[in-house]
């Protein structure tokens, strides 16, 4: 398993509204999509750039993953997000090299993709995604 491609970098915000117009007004991109994704508390907003998407995160509760990261470090860069074929022959891979996970198994995400999260701790302090279509 090799990456290929920066699916997207997420970004924790504190206002969704607030934080579309910023991409919208002051760097002309469109938000193409809004999502709520129930099962991580979350609802998202998606611009492309380029290949690269960005997608902002608020939180719909405040026990949920990103209103504990808020909470604890402010809105930011929360996690970047890797394509790979298979998510969940991806997650098996890097935890037989030794990778703590989040998820052992993928979980649907946005976007109709499936995901899995990576744990910081063995990873350089940056959460990692991986990120794909359903297997077939
Ligand atoms: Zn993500």
């Amino acid at each position: 398993m090799i990456p290929k491609s920066i699916e997207h970098i997420g970004i924790a915000v504190e206002n969704l509204e607030t934080s579309i117009a910023y991409y919208e007004q002051i760097l002309g991109v469109k938000c193409y999509a809004i999502e709520e994704v129930a099962d991580q508390k979350v609802k998202t907003a998606f611009f492309k750039i380029g290949e690269t998407k960005i997608e902002l995160l608020e939180s719909t509760d405040p026990e949920g993953p990103i209103g504990k990261y808020i909470a604890k470090k402010g809105p930011g860069v929360h996690h970047i997000a890797f394509a790979v074929e298979d998510v969940d022959q991806a997650l098996q891979e890097v935890e037989e090299k030794g990778v703590k996970l989040i998820d052992s198994k993928s979980r649907p995400g946005a976007e109709g993709l499936q995901i899995g999260f990576l744990h910081p701790k063995s990873t350089g302090g940056v959460l990692t995604e991986f990120c794909g279509k359903n297997k077939l």
